[in-house]
């Protein structure tokens, strides 16, 4: 077993869907986690009544990944509490659709600057304790619609490509300094993202999938954690797609 002791993992996102089973998969090797959540504040709840009674070393903090002073703040008082950090999980998410010409400069703007510019900010904040260290792993959650695209996600496939082209460049510039920079790429995941889709496009985008079924959560979680784990060290700038084959 992978023993994640003393090893400290900041994951947004992490109350919920796969964020949720990434933290999950991290308190089952013992890791201690650092999650961030939102505005969804009965799920933090759950979460931490859950796992805190079950001693896992669990912290959650609200912040909002889009608002670079917020992010800036979060990594001051992580820096006080934890010195630095080992695992950075770039999940936060969301996605808002519509035909391009029918977007609101709203809908553009919000699904860039939480899935795109959060990723930025919250790496930007992790590399300084990463380098204190010489140590890190940065994983971002992106998604094909980066490379297939999907009629009314001009928004999110924009921000998921931006997440790669972000993670690519990052991953040269840290190479040096031991820290690795990679994405996952999940297809259609069993969470509260997609589950409020309409149902007959919801069919559409299962018959999409050469494996005929949805992904779990936690199928996802498990390619995270690979990323994380010593078996992925020489492993950087890297895309690994979780998709039933799409
Ligand atoms: P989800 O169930 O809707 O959960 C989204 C999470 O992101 C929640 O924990 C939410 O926090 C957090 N979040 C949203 N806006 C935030 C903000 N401004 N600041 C901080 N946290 C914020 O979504 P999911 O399906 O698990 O998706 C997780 C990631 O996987 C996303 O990046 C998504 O694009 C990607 N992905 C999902 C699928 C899929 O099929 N589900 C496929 C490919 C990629 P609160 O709970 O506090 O609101």
């Amino acid at each position: 077993m992978i023993d994640f002791s003393h090893k400290k993992v900041v994951i947004t996102g992490a109350t919920r869907g796969i964020g949720k089973a990434i933290a999950e998969k991290f308190i089952a090797h013992n890791a201690t986690i650092i999650g961030i959540y939102h505005a969804n504040y009965e799920a933090a709840a759950r979460m931490s009544e859950q796992y805190q009674a079950k001693g896992a070393d669990l912290t959650l903090y609200q912040c909002d990944v889009a608002d670079p002073d917020a992010v800036s703040k979060l990594y001051k008082e992580l820096e006080e509490t934890h010195g630095t950090i080992d695992v950075l999980v770039n999940n936060a998410g969301i996605r808002n659709d519509a035909i391009a010409a029918l977007m609101s400069s709203d809908q553009w703007r919000s699904v860039i600057d939480i899935n795109l510019g959060g990723s930025f900010y919250m790496a930007k904040g992790a590399i300084p304790l990463m380098l204190k260290q010489k140590y890190g792993r940065i994983i971002m959650i992106t998604s094909p619609v980066a490379w297939l695209g999907i009629a009314g996600q001009t928004n999110y496939g924009a921000a998921k490509a931006g997440q790669i082209g972000l993670m690519r460049s990052l991953a040269k510039e840290v190479a040096r300094k031991k820290i690795t920079v990679n994405c996952v790429a999940p297809g259609f995941i069993e969470t509260e993202l997609i589950d409020s889709i309409d149902e007959k496009l919801r069919e559409s985008y299962r018959k999409m999938v050469p494996m005929n079924r949805f992904g779990t959560p936690a199928e996802v979680a498990e390619a995270a954690f690979f990323l994380a784990s010593p078996y992925a060290s020489y492993i950087t700038g890297a895309v690994l797609d979780i998709t039933g084959g799409l």
